[in-house]
């Protein structure tokens, strides 16, 4: 088993990186046969230390962002079923990714990263240093995203810690603006993505 399977992905393939090198558990969210469990099947692959992962579906019947099947589920009983995520995983995930589902082409031979490569960046990346400081966009990008997104407070030291690893992922002294803007693409559910 080996990340260099999954074709496509790249963002799912991104956010597990910046989860193993900072701890960080991440929550997928996708319809059915979007490959999450391939997803997660391979983190033990890059990373000798486990994190915390969770599965969901983005409603009630699982078809919902699946481009060919559709969904019957109400508004309403699709927020229902993303606020009935239990706080305590919640809690324990600093991101929630979302992994759609995408149309392969069996001629498609590409090949991506293998996991042996992968696993030495974030070997290589735990020891860089950690910033702990923003600079002054990434100040307002998170101020506005407070104000636009109406984020909680356990979401915003969230979006930090996340930030802080990309940044760290970046050797970079301080916290940017698209270190901030990325950590907030790690928060799905906060975006109100199917609301
Ligand atoms: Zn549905």
């Amino acid at each position: 088993m080996d990340f260099q399977d999954i074709k496509g992905q790249e963002h799912c393939k991104r956010a597990i990186e910046v989860a193993c090198v900072g701890d960080h558990g991440i929550i997928f969210i996708g319809p059915h046969r979007s490959g999450k469990s391939a997803l997660i099947k391979r983190i033990p692959t890059i990373n000798s230390v486990p994190i915390f992962t969770a599965e969901i579906l983005p409603c009630p019947c699982g078809n919902f962002t699946d481009p060919k099947k559709e969904c019957l589920c109400k508004p309403r009983q699709i927020q229902e079923h993303l606020t009935s995520i239990s706080p305590r995983i919640l809690k324990r995930a600093d991101m929630q990714v979302e992994v759609p589902k995408i149309n392969l082409s069996i001629n498609d031979k590409r090949r991506g990263e293998t996991s042996a490569v992968i696993r030495e960046r974030i070997e290589k990346t735990r020891r860089n240093f950690k910033p702990y400081k923003l600079d002054k966009e990434a100040n307002e990008l998170l101020k506005l995203a407070i104000l636009e997104l109406g984020i909680s407070p356990l979401s915003y030291d969230k979006i930090i810690y996340v930030a802080v690893t990309i940044a760290q992922m970046d050797d970079k002294r301080v916290i940017e603006a698209h270190h901030i803007s990325e950590a907030i693409s790690y928060r799905s559910l906060d975006r109100n993505l199917w609301g």
